[in-house]
């Protein structure tokens, strides 16, 4: 079959091909440990899931305007100022079919053939892919001290006429890390004095540990929502554990929100009215269930952490927020395609290999999970790794045997 070079220039997404294969796994009896897809195992709250149950009984579930529902705007609007700082207007706003397609619509109505995008490494998988996908150009720029945070004369080392834009994602997917303040300050006065845009992938914005504040994007421009280079990005998927619900937003100037507009109305019309109730009462209702997420994680951060640094050789830095860690793999002699998937065959665990993120040598593991499943997954991977640890061992219904 003939299909479009661009189509066959993009790879396919690692986390979600991960998911599936893991979840092939399990239904095959495996008992298999996931430390693949980012996803918080906990129920979405209850008033999300009552308000789409409502939604549903009514009956009356038809198109939604393409930006989104009135009252959901308003949430998002009222959760802009509470979280940033900012007052916005709804029509500011526009809701989309996951913060993973709020992005690829802010990248669709600025990206022209051959700009140039920023992206930071380590990197979300999706970010080269989707710039691909509007025939525009990634620019990676990795760190040369090995660290997982840019120096701002690296950044512009990369900027060219043709830069249009730079992402940034802090706390970070994969390697957990928060950029400094004054980091992300200095990029904010880069972007706004070179006028490329900035798009800050803010969905791991409240999944931050050990009591650390960052003061939010706005804070570091004194231009009006109007005029200012910063666009956000955000969404309900890990904040509430919402992740099949598929809503994210962005906030941006009328302009762009109206142009973002166009573009969905001629392809996915709206997001599901159902899901858009359900994201309302999260942003709406009681946010302790953000705190027990966030707590539960940062524990499982500590026995991750703990158990890493036990094993012989492991390089590792702590992760300040989101629900990965990044560990550097390379004294053990293999690539990262190559050490995840003995991973998953002498061990059952998932992990996704570092290549994916554009760092060779590290695997992220994703720690949102049951802390007795994340206990047992880093067991399992210290068993695997360690040439003085037992010849054999339980793993579900199976004994594993060290035959490497
Ligand atoms: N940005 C980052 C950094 C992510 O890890 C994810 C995870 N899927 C997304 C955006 C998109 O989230 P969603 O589409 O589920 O809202
Ligand atoms: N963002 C999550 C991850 O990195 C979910 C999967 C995806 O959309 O990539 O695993």
């Amino acid at each position: 079959m003939d299909i479009s070079k661009l189509a066959a220039s993009i790879a396919e997404s690692p986390t979600v091909k991960l998911n599936a294969e893991a979840a092939k796994l399990r239904a095959q009896g495996e008992a298999i440990v996931h430390f693949g897809i980012g996803e918080p195992k906990n129920k979405a709250p209850m008033s999300a899931i009552s308000s789409a149950i409502e939604k549903l009984n009514s009956g009356e579930v038809k198109y939604a305007p393409s930006d989104g529902l009135p009252s959901l705007k308003k949430a998002i609007v009222r959760y802009t100022e509470k979280n940033y700082g900012r007052t916005i207007d709804p029509a500011n706003v526009i809701v989309s079919d996951g913060a993973k397609h709020s992005i690829f619509n802010v990248l669709y109505a600025l990206i022209n053939p051959g700009d140039q995008v920023i992206i930071l490494a380590p990197y979300w998988v999706s970010y080269p892919e989707m710039v691909k996908m509007v025939n525009g150009v990634p620019v990676i720029v990795t760190p040369a001290d090995g660290s997982f945070y840019p120096k701002l004369s690296e950044i512009e080392k990369a900027v060219t006429p043709s830069t249009r834009a730079i992402i940034i994602n802090s706390p970070n997917n994969p390697s957990g890390a928060i950029f400094s303040d004054e980091l992300v300050g200095e990029i904010v006065e880069f972007c706004e004095r070179k006028n490329i845009y900035l798009l800050t992938d803010d969905i791991y914005h409240k999944l931050i540990f050990d009591g650390k504040k960052i003061a939010p994007v706005y804070n570091f421009t004194k231009k009006d929502i109007e005029s200012t280079n910063v666009i956000v990005i955000n969404g309900i998927s890990k904040t509430y554990g919402m992740t099949g619900f598929r809503v994210g937003w962005v906030v941006a100037n009328r302009k762009l929100v109206k142009v973002m507009t166009n573009i969905q109305g001629q392809i996915t019309t709206c997001n599901s009215p159902i899901c858009q109730v359900a994201a309302e009462a999260a942003l709406n209702g009681d946010q302790s269930c953000v705190d027990t997420l966030r707590d539960t994680i940062e524990k499982n951060r500590d026995t991750v952490m703990r158990e890493l640094q036990s094993i012989p050789g492991m390089k590792v830095v702590k992760p300040q927020g989101a629900f990965y860690c990044f560990p550097d793999f390379s004294a053990f002699n293999k690539d990262s395609m190559a050490l995840a998937d003995f991973l998953l065959k002498k061990a059952l665990v998932v992990t996704v290999p570092g290549k994916e993120f554009g760092m060779e040598g590290h695997l992220r593991l994703s720690y949102a999970g049951a802390p007795s499943e994340v206990a047992d997954g880093l067991a399992r991977i210290k068993w695997a790794l360690d040439p003085n640890a037992p010849r054999e061992i339980q793993i579900g219904n199976r004994k594993v045997t060290r035959d490497w």
